[in-house]
């Protein structure tokens, strides 16, 4: 890598020395290598702005090769906004099944019943009205109002953090990602906006990876002051160690020949409106949830471990000791979820039903590894 004394000084200089005419080249150059190189993809054949929105509510988080077989199934489930603001959030939910996360499903949902509602159907272009809408945030926005509407908005994920802090040694953990919105919205002034922006992200998904990134071929490998200063691997730097408490959840295994017991979740707070096993959590959470089902539990049959954004989430599944009548009946009381370690029981829930398959529901992250754990523990 070179690491000549100038590149040295302008890999020193930081994020402040960028000039217009730098940021001209930098454009020039993305533009090209995304016309060249992008990937041919679904949400890329089109610029209804309903498909742009639904293709980047599904690519939150997900992977391309999973929302590949799913996107067109849902379009053609509910090709219009009209068509997804008249169903139900459980139609849409069902949709919306392989994908995960689905509180991105039920606030597309009611996202497209707002735009129906005070947006006479059209998904409005400006910036701050689609900032309005649930689950339409910053970087959603604007890639829906630059892919879709050609408008020079800036976006910024987890790619463009990783290749802006190497092009221009930024330590976003440290000074946060301020600085690199006001470097996207500067890139963003220019001819095809939405192109500039998928260039980007196409830059990030398959060039500046990051684990492996690829510098002798990086269109833009001139720019890059961590090249430049043979310090790649140092950037992006490394976030502050997350400090989470630990929460332990029970759930019961409730089965007859005709399905899986779950229960739906209440529909605020967290997965809300999302199915799973009947639930206590917290300490002795096992004796509260024999206690809410009037049932005995058993031995536990499957154990999973599963990360919130500040908790650690540990769920043991327990069969009943012996199987009860009363499993061809709804659990008899409402039953918390897993809320605050002690918490009060929550408020009921709306629904408790037998599921024939209960993989096909729409399920919490936490239920769906349960799930998945007792059914392979149960597999003759
Ligand atoms: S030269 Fe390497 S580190 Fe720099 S932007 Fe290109 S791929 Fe990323």
């Amino acid at each position: 890598m070179p690491k000549g004394k100038s590149d040295q000084r302008r890999a020193a200089a930081g994020p402040a020395a960028v000039d217009a005419k730098e940021l001209a080249e930098l454009r020039r150059r993305l533009l090209a290598f995304y016309r060249a190189s992008r990937r041919d993809l679904p949400w890329r054949r089109t610029a209804d702005p309903y498909a742009v929105w639904v293709s980047e509510i599904m690519l939150q988080q997900t992977q391309v090769k999973t929302v590949l077989p799913r996107y067109p199934v849902f379009l053609a489930r509910f090709p219009t906004i009209a068509a997804l603001a008249a169903a139900s959030t459980l139609e849409v939910c069902e949709a919306w099944a392989g994908l995960g996360y689905y509180r991105r499903a039920q606030n597309l949902h009611r996202a497209a019943e707002v735009v129906v509602r005070e947006h006479r159907g059209e998904l409005p272009r400006a910036l701050a009205a689609l900032r309005t809408l649930p689950g339409i945030g910053r970087y959603t926005a604007g890639a829906i109002a630059s892919i879709a509407f050609g408008e020079a908005a800036p976006v910024v994920d987890g790619n463009v953090v990783r290749l802006f802090s190497r092009l221009w040694m930024i330590d976003a953990a440290q000074d946060g990602d301020a600085g690199i919105w006001r470097l996207a919205e500067a890139l963003a002034q220019g001819e095809a906006p939405g192109d500039l922006n998928q260039a980007l992200m196409e830059m990030g998904a398959i060039v500046c990876t990051a684990a492996l990134p690829a510098c002798p071929r990086c269109p833009v490998r001139r720019h890059c002051r961590a090249y430049a200063a043979s310090a790649v691997e140092r950037f992006p730097t490394a976030k502050k160690a997350r400090v989470a408490s630990r929460l332990k959840v029970a759930f019961a295994w409730l089965s007859c020949r005709r399905g899986v017991w779950l229960e739906q979740r209440p529909l605020g707070g967290l997965w809300a409106g999302l199915w799973e096993l009947p639930s206590a959590s917290g300490p002795g959470a096992k004796t509260r949830l024999e206690g809410q089902l009037r049932v005995v539990l058993g031995r536990p049959i499957a154990k999973v471990e599963h990360q919130l954004t500040h908790r650690d989430v540990t769920a043991v599944v327990y069969v009943p000791a012996r199987a009860p009548a009363a499993l061809l009946t709804p659990p008899p009381v409402p039953v918390p979820g897993p809320g605050r370690a002690g918490a009060k029981i929550a408020a009921p829930r709306s629904r408790s039903r037998l599921w024939p398959d209960p993989l096909a529901a729409p399920l919490s992250a936490l239920a769906r590894k349960a799930i998945v754990a007792t059914q392979a523990k149960l597999r003759p």
